[in-house]
């Protein structure tokens, strides 16, 4: 086991590198404790599978180190590092059993039989694999496949990290969320530090006790998904995450308050810096509420979606989407709206104020 220190690194896919765009990775600095659950969470082309393939051992960083248990292995190859990594497809031996799959992790590393048939029967066991194991691996579905896939990384012991690259791609949607459930369960069970890459957020935030999001190569934030949801740091993390994401309306700051259409708004931020190019107000839906008084409003679109409606509203600073309770009485036309001050926030070119 392993934890894992990654020190301003950067990476370029070009020979020659001129401009800050020929990077696709710019100054990541993360520090993993041995035996924790992380995701790395962001958009296609953010730059997740570089990083993943720096970690594990495939890329050689153009700048910068990375540490197993501060041990610099930037220049060691997968093998050399010991990690296991599971792929957005899976990657099995069809002419082999389903056993056979499992065990050849541990075969290769010349364990006892009676070893191997524990292990793989004790990972059999925590994937529902028991009552294939003896069955040719090509006969299983892609679902069947990918836990084989998922099985022969977490067989091993000795591996110092286990990194999943989109692992749940293939798997049919109603199961998705068994799987997912299941991974975390195993995580607990078996305590090795696991990193697993996807752009669900779904998925990074039902998996990882810290959730590191990236966006155009940098990470904007890490965090564990409540202060991701409650305090972002930055307004991607703002919209990306969450389901309707955060409004985020331009706002004008004077003598360090928010300035909303005239209006002012109270916020969770200490303001001191004003010089920005761009400033905006951050709130996600759920805080939001009608009230008596406060920011006038019209409301535009009741979206009712079973566990929540979500309200389309005009205010003078712009459009904006609200979550309310089923029950909740929605007015019609003219009506007030109040932003809880705890989690509303102001950004400075992208960026929260504090
Ligand atoms: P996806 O989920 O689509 O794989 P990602 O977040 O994993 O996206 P990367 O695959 O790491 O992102 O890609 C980051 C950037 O690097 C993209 O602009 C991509 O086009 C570029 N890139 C990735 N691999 C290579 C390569 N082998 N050569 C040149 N550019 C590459």
């Amino acid at each position: 086991m392993s934890k894992v220190t990654l020190k301003n690194l950067s990476h370029s896919y070009l020979k020659k590198q001129e401009k800050d765009s020929d990077f696709v990775l710019t100054n990541i600095n993360i520090d993993w404790n041995d035996g924790g659950a992380y995701a790395l969470l962001g958009p296609s082309g953010c730059g997740k599978t570089t990083l993943l393939n720096i970690i594990s051992g495939l890329l050689v960083p153009t700048k910068g180190k990375v540490l197993f248990n501060d041990k610099d292995v930037t220049q060691l190859n997968p093998v050399q590092r010991d990690i296991a990594q599971i792929f957005q497809f899976p990657v099995i031996y069809d002419t082999m059993s389903v056993y056979d799959n499992l065990a050849f992790p541990l075969r290769n590393r010349a364990l006892s039989e009676s070893e191997i048939d524990s292990k793989v029967r004790e990972i059999a066991e925590m994937l529902e694999l028991t009552s294939t194991l003896n069955n040719r691996a090509s006969g299983l579905t892609a679902d069947g496949k990918q836990k084989i896939s998922l099985g022969r990384g977490l067989v091993r012991s000795d591996v110092n990290v286990i990194m999943f690259d989109e692992p749940l791609t293939v798997i049919d949607p109603h199961l998705k969320w068994v799987l997912r459930s299941k991974l975390k369960e195993l995580h607990q069970k078996i305590k090795r530090t696991m990193i697993y890459v996807t752009h669900d957020q779904t998925e990074a935030l039902t998996f990882a006790d810290q959730v590191v999001v990236m966006h155009e190569g940098r990470i904007v934030q890490t965090g564990t998904p409540i202060e991701l949801f409650e305090k972002p740091k930055h307004t991607f993390v703002g919209h990306f995450i969450g389901s309707p994401g955060m409004n985020l309306l331009p706002c004008k700051i004077t003598n360090g308050e928010i300035n909303l259409a005239g209006q002012r708004i109270a916020s969770n931020t200490s303001i001191k810096k004003t010089n920005f190019n761009k400033t905006q107000v951050g709130i996600r839906p759920e805080f939001i509420n009608f009230s008596k008084d406060g920011i006038p409003a019209k409301v535009l679109k009741v979206n009712n979606i079973g566990r929540h409606k979500i309200v389309d509203v005009e205010t003078g600073g712009g459009k904006i989407k609200i979550l309310s309770n089923p029950q909740d009485e929605i007015p019609s036309g003219s009506a007030f709206v109040t932003f809880n001050q705890k989690y509303t926030y102001a950004y400075g070119d992208d960026w929260i104020i504090e």
